[in-house]
């Protein structure tokens, strides 16, 4: 037997993966150091994350859409399930520029959600399957590598390939939020021009996380390829 996980992990191949673990990197720490920039700006208005989000939702006729203040940094979303928008207390009590930004693109989410936009419900309808995708796919790889069985092989990698499939359509929900966000924080004056370039370069450092994580997984698959063509031509 010549595969075992010793070839598995340290072939060549596994130099495909650096690009996209320092893509992700570069991301986490644009989002940071331009989150951390953008709250010290504070918005002309003066409103704060929390009250921005409900006068959007208010206008969007989503007053049912219930905002909840949640601890931890960053951990700002909306949970289609519950119909709740949890903002961090830093982005709800802040009135910054970037507190502004990142409210306004979670109730983006919830405006979608209420839209029946298509990319959002497609995402949400495969994170079952993502997730199983995301359990099986190596332990079904590596076995089939082990036992010599290439169906098992091809097995692994079309579960891999469902991770690849959310990931892929996160990337509209992401970005239509964002233009959500910055359209409605602009016509409703809630930032100026000036101050809107900030929301935007928050927003835009985000949504490279999402863009580098498509990235990494798009090399990942292109690994898993390369070792199970190699099984092949024995
Ligand atoms: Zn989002």
């Amino acid at each position: 037997m010549y595969y075992g996980f010793g070839f598995f992990y340290y072939d060549w191949t596994l130099l495909l993966l650096i690009p996209g673990l320092l893509l992700g990197l570069v991301a986490q720490s644009l989002v940071r150091s331009r989150f951390r920039r953008y709250s010290k700006i504070r918005s002309y208005r003066g409103l704060t994350g929390a009250q921005v989000a409900a006068g959007i939702l208010a206008d969007a006729g989503l007053p049912e859409v219930e905002i909840e203040v949640v601890g931890g940094r960053l951990s700002d979303h909306y949970d289609p399930r519950t119909g709740k928008l949890r903002l961090s207390s830093e982005v709800a009590h802040s009135d910054s520029v970037a507190a502004l930004g990142v409210a306004a693109h979670e109730v983006g989410h919830a405006i979608q959600h209420s839209r029946g936009y298509f990319p959002l419900h497609l995402r949400n309808a495969v994170v079952p399957a993502t997730k199983i995708g995301s359990w099986l796919y190596l332990p079904i790889f590596i076995a089939g590598l082990i036992f010599a069985i290439e169906p098992l092989v091809w097995v692994g990698i079309g579960c891999f390939t469902l991770i690849l499939l959310f990931q892929l359509v996160t990337l509209p929900v992401e970005f239509n939020a964002s233009s959500r966000a910055l359209a409605v924080l602009k016509d409703h004056g809630y930032l100026e021009p000036g101050e809107l370039t900030g929301a935007r370069k928050v927003l835009s450092a985000a949504a490279l996380t999402y863009v580098a994580a498509l990235v990494s997984s798009l090399l990942i698959l292109l690994r898993l390829l390369l070792i199970a063509g190699k099984f092949n031509r024995r």
